[in-house]
This record gives structure tokens, C-alpha cells and sequence, in this order.
């Protein structure tokens, strides 16, 4: 590496693929993918059921293996690490939120934050840091059961955001959200993305969760076949015919 190198980007999937076999047939979830996320951006994958979203979110995450290609968190490549030290590794630099929040029901939404940095001294003012900002001051006490969806998904981006990873990765953040929570949802992480030069990969198929984002990744059938950058006017019904403009017509449909 020489003196002027850049810093590496935060994320970077370089080709990759994943095939699943059931029985005797292969599926083929993903296909090629490549994809690099700059600092602080707010990238929104968008793909109909079965487009591969999740498989690629989770490749990210290290949670599932690729079959070709790599990806790099921060520079580094996920495939030499070892369970042991990929999992230390996720839980350094990179945030899950998922569509069912996952939060432990008997443990109140603070402690729900803190169990991550739990073994770090050094984080327990981002506790308090995150409560404030993600306005649950007065809701830390209370269990998951006693919060709304919109809280709830709110205390699972904390307990993400507690050990300030690189990347935060979101599956579906809204799907189990009214639309009022859901857009404040997509709001936050907009806002979290600049205010904190956050890198952020939310997957979707809604085109009001689309329309926050930077830039806009079309999967379809395991492929990233097109990407648009929003105007930031907000408007769902843009966002959805630029996507339905971009997915390519099946073989034989039409002409
Ligand atoms: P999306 O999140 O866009 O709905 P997925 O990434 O979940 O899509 O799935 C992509 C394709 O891979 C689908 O055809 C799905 O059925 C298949 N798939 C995903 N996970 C598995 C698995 N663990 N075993 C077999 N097939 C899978
Ligand atoms: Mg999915």
C-alpha cells in the first residue's frame, strides 16, 4: 500500500454468488454481485420476493458463506476469517436490524442497547448517547412487550449502532411497521447515515422505504441489475415506476 492510499470503503462485494441445492435442484440466489458503499451512505436494496435481498444482506454480514467473490468490511475480506474471529468481527463493525426486531423480552430497552458493549467499559456513554438520539429517554426502563413496533425497531437500531460499526445492515426494517412508524423509521436511518457518516444497506421491496435512500439497487432473480439515485423529493410512486422501468421483462414475456 502506498503513502497516498485511501482509506478502504467501508463496504465492498466484489462478484460474488451463492447457489442453494434442494434436492436436485440448484437455486441460484445470487449471481455476480458487486456493490461498494462510500462513508456515510444510505443504499437501499430493492428487489421483488426471492430477488436475493436478504441472501446478499446476510452474505455481508458474514452470516452466510459465498460461493464466489468476496466481500470487504472496512478491508476486510470475511472469508479469512475464522467462526471465531468473524464473529468477534461482526460484532465490532457491523449492525443487524431485522424486520422482527429480535430484542430479548425480559430485558428492558436499555439493557436490550447495552448487551452488545456489555463487555466494554469504554461504550457505556453510547448508551446513553443513543437513548437520547433515538428519543427512548423515557422509555429505557420498559420491556419490549410494553413498546410500540416503532419503539421496538428503534432499540434494536441502538443495540446495532452500540459498538459504532462501520456498517449497519437493515432486513426489511419497516415490514412489521404502520406506515407512519415505518417512515420515521426510514427517516432515522437517513438522518443516523449523514449526521453520523454512517454506511447503511437497508433491503425492501416498498418503494416509501426506497425513496430515502441515496442510491437505489434493483436485484432481480440473485442479480444487481440496475441502480438509480432518488431525487430526494420523496415521492413512492417516482420511486416505483424508475424501478418497474429498470426490471428486465422475463424471457418470453411480451414480445
Ligand atoms: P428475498 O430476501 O429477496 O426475498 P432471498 O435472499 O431470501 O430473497 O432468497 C433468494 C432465493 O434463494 C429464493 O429463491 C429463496 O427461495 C432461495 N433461498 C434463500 N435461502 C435459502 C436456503 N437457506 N435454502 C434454500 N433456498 C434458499
Ligand atoms: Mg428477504
Amino acid at each position: 500500500m502506498n503513502a497516498n492510499a485511501q482509506p478502504s470503503p467501508p463496504l465492498v462485494v466484489e462478484g460474488i454468488g451463492k447457489q442453494f441445492r434442494r434436492g436436485q435442484t440448484v437455486i441460484t440466489a445470487l449471481n455476480e454481485v458487486d456493490l461498494t458503499a462510500k462513508s456515510g451512505e444510505f443504499i437501499v436494496i430493492m428487489g421483488a420476493s426471492g430477488s436475493g435481498k436478504s441472501t446478499l444482506l446476510h452474505a455481508i454480514a458474514g452470516l452466510t458463506d459465498v460461493d464466489e467473490g468476496k466481500v470487504l468490511v472496512n478491508g476486510q475480506d470475511l472469508a479469512l476469517l475464522g467462526d471465531v474471529p468473524l464473529t468477534r468481527f461482526r460484532g465490532k463493525q457491523i449492525g443487524l436490524v431485522f424486520q422482527a426486531f429480535n430484542l430479548i423480552p425480559s430485558l428492558t430497552a436499555e439493557d436490550n442497547i447495552r448487551l452488545p458493549a456489555a463487555a466494554s467499559s469504554s461504550l457505556a456513554g453510547r448508551v446513553e448517547q443513543l437513548l437520547q438520539r433515538l428519543n427512548l429517554l423515557d422509555r429505557r426502563l420498559h420491556r419490549p412487550g410494553a413498546l410500540s413496533g416503532g419503539e421496538q425497531q428503534r432499540v434494536a437500531i441502538a443495540r446495532a449502532l452500540v459498538c459504532d460499526p462501520a456498517i449497519l445492515l437493515a432486513d426489511e426494517p419497516t415490514g412489521s411497521l404502520d406506515y407512519d412508524a415505518g417512515q420515521q423509521i426510514c427517516q432515522l436511518l437517513y438522518e443516523l447515515s449523514k449526521e453520523q457518516g454512517r454506511t447503511i444497506v437497508a433491503v425492501t421491496h416498498e418503494p416509501n422505504v426506497a425513496m430515502w435512500a441515496d442510491r437505489v439497487v434493483v436485484m432481480q432473480d440473485g442479480k444487481n441489475i440496475a441502480e438509480f439515485a432518488p431525487d430526494g423529493s420523496r415521492n413512492p410512486q417516482e420511486v416505483a415506476m424508475q424501478y418497474q422501468s429498470l426490471l428486465r421483462h422475463g424471457v418470453g414475456a411480451g414480445s
